[in-house]
């Protein structure tokens, strides 16, 4: 088919809907291998928008490219697990064997290889996904070997062999992903949970009742921020509107993140339930599970859930036969931009623009998605919903902490001897979690992800709970062979690359953030570089638009107050009389670049004066 009839079908598939401009442009680049300048023009002019808003979208999300990839991409995980696990070595490998450099595409266009951020596989790295399939515990051996099996011709799927444990091997995963639920709790993760019972419980009270509970029970949003939820239902319901949405932020991306991953390989059913007692809540008939690109080979299993509640009379017209509630969810994927996490921004790209954070207040639950009144939780926090109108508030707030209610899920992967996920109530010390997971001298724990809390050996006493460590359940675990440098650089360059632009001190304070640390790595520092760090961290913290920009520069206040003697042992002595952390020789070599002049040196090895600086 002609690219023109192929476009205009991908559109018409969404009824010419700007505001599914994701799906039609996970279309193309499925069927296309990219979107170019030509089916831009087309899309625009189909969903009667600018060409610039188009290639706005296409540009901003790492899964849509404007060149021709090849027919199988190979994502090779970068997250800092997955590089102190080898990552380097599997790309390597991966490039040799296909004759593909990193970040390329074979002539043929058939193969395309290139790192990614985390891909939510961080207990059992290395790992990649190869057309969206996830193939773990990679070592450089069996990349080879994956390698020549592309060449010959087998498809991504085939290359998994050996299923992981539960859902991972339903006919529609067929994953070779392993859950590694390590500790089951009470709520979230014990056996026979119910599929339905939660709604059935709903359904028997007015919906002011069902927010009651929520509130009475003390569950907050389990995303970090920790806002009472059913607060937030309460407040999208009081707000008056001929329309509300439910949506579930199914977008995990924070390095080192992977529990809900397992609640929707094994808690899909709980998830949908909380969902729609949500929609019961605050009168709503809509709701969107926005699903991460990288959990793509979720999505057919997901789907297949939703169908079979819909025949069960759990989803759609009269649902339990109520005749004024409807209820219908789809799902929307994402196309990999970690920014898209943040609910505005996850707004932004569910009504087809750029995954751009908004100016908050109006809160999205009174001006939210198509600006309309919108709860926004993640995965797990749904799912505790439909648990706690099962068994009740008091039940739930029984489990965990005076202010943190209930189980925490956390995902622990880094230097210990037991990744995996953990069900553990709230007001686990750190010191607890490591001998859980099997850590043995350990330097670091960061709780909460790349914006989160570095926590030194002085701090294990700590306890993981809303109004001491907040965690979405990110746990990276470091020992003592870590390089506490190399871990800050890595959180900045990881910032500076998922910044979305749109504000300054964001975009451009966090490169200069980590210009200075890699100052400090070359041992070119004084004290002074470090007033500097704590005061650019603190302007960026208070200026930026979003979570992103203001958590941002955590990891360098952190390792300073934490970390004081790695610092140090890296500061330059001024001994000289002349400013520590001047490189006269790097100076004069920018200098040189900038005037593209070379300047002449007397080599004695050749005896001759000669160039330098090119
Ligand atoms: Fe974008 Fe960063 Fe500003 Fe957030 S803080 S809006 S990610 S530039």
């Amino acid at each position: 088919m002609e690219t023109e009839a192929l476009v205009r079908q991908a559109c018409k598939k969404f009824e010419n809907d700007k505001g599914r401009m994701m799906d039609v442009l996970w279309e193309l680049q499925n069927t296309l291998g990219c979107i170019d300048d030509h089916s831009m023009e087309i899309v625009a002019r189909e969903l009667k928008t600018s060409r610039v808003a188009v290639e706005g979208v296409v540009t901003f999300y790492s899964f849509f490219s404007r060149e021709q990839k090849g027919k199988i991409i190979l994502r090779v995980c970068d997250d800092i697990i997955d590089r102190h696990a080898g990552s380097e070595k599997i790309a390597s490998a991966f490039s040799e064997e296909l004759g593909v450099p990193i970040g390329g595409t074979s002539s043929d266009k058939t193969f395309s290889l290139e790192y990614t951020p985390c891909i939510g596989m961080s207990d059992q790295a290395p790992s990649a996904l190869i057309n969206g399939v996830p193939i773990t515990n990679l070592t450089p051996e069996s990349a080879r070997d994956t390698a020549k099996e592309l060449i010959k011709g087998v498809c991504p799927s085939s290359l998994v062999k050996k299923t992981g444990d539960g859902n991972n091997s339903h006919e529609l995963i067929k994953s070779m992903v392993n859950n590694n639920i390590q500790k089951r709790g009470e709520v979230l993760l014990s056996t026979d949970v119910s599929k339905s019972a939660g709604l059935d419980a709903a359904l028997k009270l007015s919906s002011p009742d069902v927010i009651k509970e929520i509130i009475d029970s003390g569950l907050r949003g389990r995303g970090g921020a920790g806002f009472p939820t059913g607060e937030k239902f309460r407040l999208a319901r009081n707000t008056n509107s001929d329309k509300r949405y439910v949506i579930c932020n199914a977008d995990e991306g924070e390095p080192g993140t992977f529990k809900d991953r397992v609640l929707l390989t094994e808690r899909a059913d709980l998830l949908f339930d909380g969902m729609t007692i949500a929609a019961h809540a605050i009168g709503s008939n809509a709701g969107i599970v926005y699903l991460r690109g990288e959990y793509a080979y979720l999505l057919p299993y997901l789907e297949s859930v939703l169908a079979e509640r819909r025949s069960a009379g759990l989803l759609g017209k009269s649902i339990r036969r109520k005749k004024d509630f409807d209820f219908d969810i789809r799902i929307q994927l994402g196309a990999g931009a970690y920014i898209c996490g943040e609910e505005s921004a996850l707004i932004s790209s569910l009504e087809g623009l750029r995954g751009e954070p908004k100016n908050r207040p109006p809160f999205p639950v009174e001006k939210g998605y198509m600006g309309k009144p919108t709860v926004v939780n993640n995965v797990e926090t749904f799912c505790c919903v439909a648990r706690i109108m099962e068994n009740g508030a008091a039940w739930f707030s029984a489990i965990g902490t005076k202010a943190s209610k209930g189980t925490k899920l956390l995902s622990i992967c880094g230097d210990c001897t037991k990744p995996g996920v953990y069900e553990v109530p709230y007001g686990l010390t750190v010191s607890e979690l490591l001998v859980m997971v099997g850590a043995h001298d350990t330097t670091i724990v960061q709780v909460g992800g790349a914006g989160g809390v570095m926590v030194g050996k002085s701090s294990f006493g700590r306890k993981i709970c809303v109004s001491d460590l907040a965690t979405g359940g990110a746990i990276m675990v470091f020992g003592a062979n870590r390089n506490v440098l190399g871990i800050v650089d890595y959180f900045l360059e990881f910032f500076s690359e998922e910044s979305c632009g749109y504000c300054t001190p964001c975009r451009v304070g966090v490169i200069f953030l980590r210009e200075r640390i890699k100052k400090v790595m070359q041992g070119l520092a004084d004290k002074a570089d470090l007033g500097y760090l704590r005061d650019l961290s603190k302007t960026i913290k208070m200026t930026s638009r979003c979570g992103l920009g203001s958590s941002a520069p955590n990891c360098v206040i952190n390792s300073i107050d934490e970390f004081p003697l790695v610092y140090s042992s890296h500061m330059r002595e001024k001994s000289d009389g002349f400013a520590a952390g001047f490189d006269i020789q790097k100076a004069l070599d920018e200098s040189r670049r900038i005037a593209k002049r070379t300047s002449m040196i007397y080599d004695p090895v050749y005896g001759e004066e000669r160039g330098l600086g090119e």
